[in-house]
């Protein structure tokens, strides 16, 4: 047996779905968001698409098939998420939120859990979830064993509940379409203040319809337009002690598995923009002369440049697939890759984009072309979902420091067979 990169009749017409639907429906969301001013304005007016998107079935593959969903494996989403997001990342990115805060539920919860939380999801494609992870005073140290530091949201036992005080930021999704709240929340929070989070970080489940929660501000991004970055605050929410995935002390195997999905995929978007970047930089190149004798690719510079972004881009595409069959066929558990794959993928797509930009020239700064866009879109990837400086590379040296690493098991371990 080899190695096949063939992809299937199911995965060849998946990606043709995706990239009509792309061309089709997506290609207006840039256009529609640039008439508001606010970020919540421009995230509404993305519901329209969101719905579609449902309507199309994207939605549906991030459930498992017995709570009603189309349970792609990770490698076909990312197939799909390539094409969608060479288009438009706002509406990718709402999926990613709602993924993020459906995957404890899917991966980590009681059959009881699964079918409390999942099917609501299906039934109305443009329910919103969110990952409230990111503190107000940073994300990065969230794991870190003093229990004077990191998290300081809190679930506290009261009786038969868990009572929640915290303020989260970038809370993707959390405004819902109302300003007010979403349809659940997974909040990562401790259980004990004087506990460490390997002792006590839990994640809870919390239904957007309770008393408590509040949407205190909107932040503003440069790129990412249409993703809406709010400020939340949980003051004295209860819910009942079941809500809980696993228990206290599972919380940072639940994040970092979370994270190592969104990581490979994020692999995905990455290869989207990028390619947006250099198709836009090849179509220009061959056409424009730039009052020269002759289109600027048949100066070296500018081929050289274009054959070194292509290669880039096809590398992140491969890196990609792997560590999505990975995290497959590892459970989740093999997340090394993974992390390669975020942190490789998006410091990559930012060279590109710039390279596309250098290709084009000054007029790229402009909004004759729409690089800068691109550009403001793909300086998000190494930023965010655990910036790349604080929390990614600190997960890699710690992976590699581990007294049992393999620097084997990530290209070559044996976990299984794929579904
Ligand atoms: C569009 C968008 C969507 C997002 N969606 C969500 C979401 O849905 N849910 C959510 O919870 N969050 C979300 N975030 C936040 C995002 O996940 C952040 O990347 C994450 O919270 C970590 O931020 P950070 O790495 O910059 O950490 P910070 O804690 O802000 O650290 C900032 C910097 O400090 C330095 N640093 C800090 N600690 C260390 C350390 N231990 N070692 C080395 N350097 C260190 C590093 O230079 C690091 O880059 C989103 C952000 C954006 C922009």
């Amino acid at each position: 047996m080899g190695i096949d990169f063939t992809l299937s009749a199911e995965q060849i017409g998946l990606r043709q779905a995706a990239r009509d639907f792309a061309t089709q429906v997506l290609k207006d969301v840039r256009k529609t968001i640039r008439q508001y001013s606010r970020p919540d304005e421009r995230f509404y007016a993305t519901r329209p698409f969101l719905q579609k998107a449902a309507d199309a079935g994207f939605v549906k593959g991030l459930f498992p098939k017995e709570y009603g969903g189309a349970g792609i494996p990770t490698l076909d989403f990312a197939l799909a998420a390539e094409e969608l997001a060479a288009v438009d990342v706002n509406v990718p990115s709402t999926l990613l939120g709602n993924g993020l805060c459906v995957k404890p539920v899917v991966i980590f919860g009681t059959e009881e859990q699964k079918r409390r939380f999942l099917p609501d999801f299906v039934e109305d494609g443009t329910r919103l979830g969110a990952l409230a992870y990111t503190e107000v005073t940073g994300g990065a140290n969230y794991d870190t064993p003093d229990p004077r530091y990191g998290v300081r949201t809190f679930a506290i036992r009261e009786g038969d509940e868990w009572v929640i005080n915290g303020e989260k930021h970038y809370t993707t999704n959390g405004t819902g379409w109302d300003g007010k709240n979403c349809h659940l929340y997974a909040v990562v929070c401790r259980t004990d203040p004087g506990k460490s989070p390997q002792e006590s970080l839990a994640v809870v489940m919390v239904p957007g319809s309770l008393p408590g929660i509040k949407v205190t501000g909107l932040i503003d991004t440069v790129g990412h337009r249409a993703t809406v970055s709010p400020r939340m605050k949980f003051e004295n929410v209860r819910v009942p002690l079941d809500n809980m995935i696993g228990k206290p002390g599972d919380g940072i195997k639940i994040v970092s598995t979370n994270f190592a999905w969104t990581a490979a995929l994020i692999g995905a978007a990455c290869v989207g923009v990028m390619r947006a970047a250099f198709d836009h930089a090849l179509e220009f190149a061959k056409k424009d002369a730039r009052s020269g004798p002759h289109p600027i690719i048949d100066y070296p510079t500018v081929g050289y440049m274009l054959a070194d972004m292509k290669m880039r881009i096809e590398a992140c595409r491969y890196l990609t697939w792997k560590s999505c069959q990975q995290f497959d066929l590892s459970g989740g558990k093999e997340q090394e890759l993974a992390v390669m794959t975020k942190v490789f993928c998006s410091e990559t797509c930012v060279d590109v984009v710039y390279d596309a930009m250098r290709v084009v020239g000054v007029d790229s700064y402009t909004d004759m072309h729409p690089l800068a866009e691109l550009m403001n879109d793909a300086m998000c990837f190494p930023l965010y979902d655990g910036g790349n400086m604080g929390a990614r590379r600190r997960q890699l040296h710690s992976i590699i420091k581990s007294p049992g690493y393999d620097s084997h098991l990530a290209p070559y371990g044996v976990f299984g067979h794929a579904k």
